[in-house]
């Protein structure tokens, strides 16, 4: 296998996403249309409603279309293009076979009654006792749409189970470690709760003691990302978690780092309360840009009742319907469960990728790749600790993080040397996070990578090393061979143009 280097783009280096592709809008000429299918359907809308003015859309040929947006596709990178180092993220390979699967279900109404989707059922109940077993927990529910939203659901049953034993009012507080993921805290203050942060010790563990310390009567829970965000396994998971439990806390577990512990540990063997699981990181289906994402939660039987309803149930004749109502109403009685925080399954067509990897790999593929992943990643790390510094130096788990302190006191920072990456055909690692390692630079190259394009990443981040030695200036100019250089990122995030304006 060889390792195919991007071309630079015939207009590369430009400011201005308008430089590459015009929109729509600007391409149309009056009376050109791409139309095949002439509906009437008119006849069936009442006058008062019918539309008096044409609509005003763009009128363009059908490939005019077509190239517009496959230019738009091309202008990006993704995982079918090349490596994906994202730490955190676990940007690994996605199967089409698992988009096939995806389609036969296309066609389904989210509303579609249990009778006429048996099959739907089924599915969605072996996927729940598919992640009960990888994670040595009891229940799940598919519902939640994301990571970040399995939190917030996991935090409200936090709330509901310390509220059923007359417990809630005094225990406010949530604690995460310093090297927590951004959603963590954001999810605990979203439930109303204040959050405290305990710092991590010299070997990149929560600090056992100052955990003690800030336990109390007041401790709702514990969130603990595991390995956690530094790519290091929490070597005295179990105590943390015997600490919360006695001051009466439950733990979170961040299941997002799965991917390192497939079929080697189980969240629910080490003691964690519940776990959620990032199906669209660790079952590779596609995410990135806000697409949809599964994040279904794992818990222990104590935490069952609270879980969204509604619950599927497999009948011993086979047949599969939803507990809370059999013929579809909404629920009359939802017992101790917090409610439903997405429609019935939740992301379906995300969970049927997510079977579909599972079953296709079996128990012993998974285990292969968790033990792929860490090999992965402590390869990398082995090819590049020369000229980076490296945050702890213990063996990681599925990533590591650099830091490029040096790189910065000779003239490129960490930002500098993601953006030179770009130059060299690769996407960029995620940097200043964790956010306790000064410029961080964090990889996690998953299982999917071939050893050749191992290397070719490393020796371009040797490279990279090399120039910030001796013309860092060039390492701050990049990058100079993408569509787009340097864009405003803060004016990006904080005044986004999302609808197009006629212009005046
Ligand atoms: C990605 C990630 C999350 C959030 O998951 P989303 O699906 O993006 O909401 C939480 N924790 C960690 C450690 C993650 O990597």
């Amino acid at each position: 296998m060889t390792v195919v280097k991007r071309q630079p783009m015939p207009d590369a280096g430009a400011t201005d996403v308008k430089a590459l592709e015009p929109l729509l809008i600007e391409l149309t000429r009056p009376g050109r249309g791409g139309r095949h299918v002439r509906a009437e359907t008119s006849a069936d809308i009442p006058p008062q409603f019918q539309r008096k003015a044409p609509l005003g859309l763009p009128e363009l040929t059908e490939p005019q279309v077509v190239r517009h947006y496959t230019h738009l596709a091309e202008l990006n990178y993704s995982v079918d293009g090349g490596m994906y180092p994202l730490g955190s993220c676990t940007m690994k390979y996605n199967p089409k076979v698992n988009d096939r699967a995806a389609s036969l279900f296309a066609d389904l109404h989210p509303r579609q009654s249990y009778r006429t989707t048996q099959g739907v059922l089924a599915l969605a109940y072996e996927l729940e006792q598919m992640l009960v077993k990888i994670t040595g927990m009891d229940f799940v529910t598919l519902q939640p749409a994301a990571g970040a939203q399995s939190e917030f659901t996991a935090l409200l049953m936090f709330k509901a189970y310390h509220a059923k034993r007359g417990d809630a009012k005094q225990r406010r507080r949530i604690i995460v470690p310093d090297s927590a993921h951004g959603t963590n805290p954001a999810s605990a203050a979203m439930c109303g709760y204040q959050v405290t942060t305990v710092k991590s010790d010299a070997r990149g563990n929560v600090d056992l003691e100052a955990l003690k310390t800030a336990l109390g009567p007041d401790v709702a829970g514990f969130m603990l990302t595991n390995p956690n965000t530094l790519g290091l396994f929490e070597e005295r998971v179990r105590e943390v978690c015997d600490a919360v439990h006695e001051a009466g806390g439950l733990v979170y577990g961040d299941g997002a780092n799965m991917n390192a512990l497939l079929g080697v540990a189980r969240p629910g063997d080490l003691g964690f309360d519940c776990v959620h699981i990032n199906v669209h990181k660790t079952f590779s289906t596609p995410h990135g840009a806000g697409g949809p994402g599964a994040g279904p939660l794992c818990v222990k039987k104590h935490l069952r009742p609270f879980l969204p309803k509604p619950w599927i149930v497999r009948e011993n004749d086979g047949t599969y319907h939803y507990d809370t109502a059999r013929e579809d109403r909404e629920p009359e009685s939802i017992g101790d469960s917090i409610g439903s925080v997405k429609q019935r399954l939740g992301n379906f067509g995300v969970l049927a990728r997510a079977y579909t990897y599972i079953k296709t790999l079996g128990e012993e593929g998974l285990t292969e790749t968790g033990r792929d992943a860490v090999l992965a990643a402590n390869y990398l790390l082995a090819l590049v600790r020369e000229k980076y510094d490296v945050a702890y130096d213990r063996t990681p788990m599925h990533e590591f993080v650099l830091s490029a302190a040096k790189q910065k006191k000779q003239g490129a920072t960490a930002l500098d040397l993601s953006k030179a990456l770009l130059d060299e055909g690769f996407h960029s690692p995620t940097v200043y996070f964790p956010l306790i390692v000064p410029e961080a630079l964090m990889i996690e190259p998953t299982e999917t990578e071939p050893k050749e394009t191992l290397d070719a990443f490393a020796a371009a981040l040797n490279r990279l090393a090399d120039r910030a030695a001796s013309d860092p200036t060039s390492v701050h100019d990049a990058p100079k061979n993408t569509p787009l250089r340097r864009l405003d990122e803060v004016a990006a995030a904080r005044s986004p143009k999302l609808k197009w304006q006629r212009p005046t």
